[in-house]
């Protein structure tokens, strides 16, 4: 356990930061670019996302690695360069944070399953190691795993993300509500099967992201603590449920009807509080603002 878990048991409520992906596309990235490059080639722009969520009043800020894995980066032809990249991440996000504000080195899914066969645990291990390698030695304060559905890939990023690091883990899944207000992750899996699975491989920090608006994670976190009375909740909530709008998918919630669901989800029993899809500085403003109330 490091730094932030330690924290919320001393009983502090943290805000965490936005979006990133759509950020960078505001700033030009292409859909064919590899954003994780951006850390190298085009340093500034993410250095000023990075900054926009520091000064809007975040108490955590992730990194421009989601689609660190060697194994995401291949498809670039980058894989062999994961620990540069990452490394890179991390230092642009430890810049804009300085001392007072923590990072979190951000994992995503590789795209890649065991039990297909697509990938062996020892490769998915090692991939995991060299991206959680290139984060902690970039200046991060922990690593989170995020978006992510299937129980082994998590399970294996973990105890990579562990074999490099004895600082905060945090491992988040992103769940979907089934037509009898479950919810369950896209490969079926649901909220108690994953709080076994997160709590044995030693996650300090569980919770959601993305895949739901934050009524929809007032919903999750009750049924987290309706098993885990004590354990850290982040939750990175959408601005609302997507919609198709002129060709585009928008996430409607404005930063006041977002925020104005945050206190349930802190009563609910949330520690971390902070945006995913469509969420931006104004909205990360405005948590702030909220939990500097509470
Ligand atoms: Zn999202």
């Amino acid at each position: 356990m490091g730094n932030i878990a330690e924290r919320i048991k001393s009983g502090d409520l943290l805000v965490s930061d936005g979006a990133w992906g759509t950020f960078l596309h505001q700033k030009g990235l292409k859909a064919s670019e590899c954003p994780e490059l951006w850390n190298l080639d085009r340093r500034e722009e993410v250095l000023e996302i990075a900054q926009s969520y520091v000064n809007a009043g975040a108490d955590i800020i992730l990194t421009n690695s989601f689609g660190g894995s060697p194994f995401k980066l291949e498809s670039y032809g980058l894989g062999a360069r994961t620990f540069e990249i990452n490394r890179a991440a991390a230092e642009i996000s430890r810049e804009a944070a300085g001392d007072q504000v923590l990072v979190l080195g951000s994992i995503g899914p590789t795209g890649k399953m065991v039990f297909m066969g697509e990938v062996t645990e020892e490769d998915l291990f090692e991939g995991f190691k060299e991206q959680a390698r290139g984060l902690i030695a970039g200046g991060a304060d922990g690593i989170i795993m995020e978006t992510m559905s299937d129980l082994q890939e998590a399970q294996i990023a973990i105890a990579a993300a562990k074999s490099v690091t004895n600082l905060d883990i945090v491992c988040t899944f992103t769940f979907s509500s089934t037509a009898d207000n479950e919810y369950k992750t896209m490969m079926g899996t649901g909220i108690a099967e994953y709080l076994e699975m997160v709590r044995n491989a030693g996650a300090d920090i569980v919770g959601a992201n993305c895949g739901n608006g934050t009524a929809g994670m007032i919903e999750i976190v009750k049924q987290i603590r309706g098993i885990d009375a004590e354990i850290p909740i982040l939750v990175h909530a959408n601005a609302g449920l997507p919609v198709y709008k002129d060709g585009e998918t928008v996430f409607p919630e404005s930063p006041a009807e977002m925020v104005s669901q945050m206190r349930d989800l802190v009563v609910a029993g949330a520690n971390i509080i902070g945006g995913c899809c469509g969420t931006t500085p104004d909205h990360i403003s405005m948590i702030s603002n909220l939990v500097k109330e509470m």
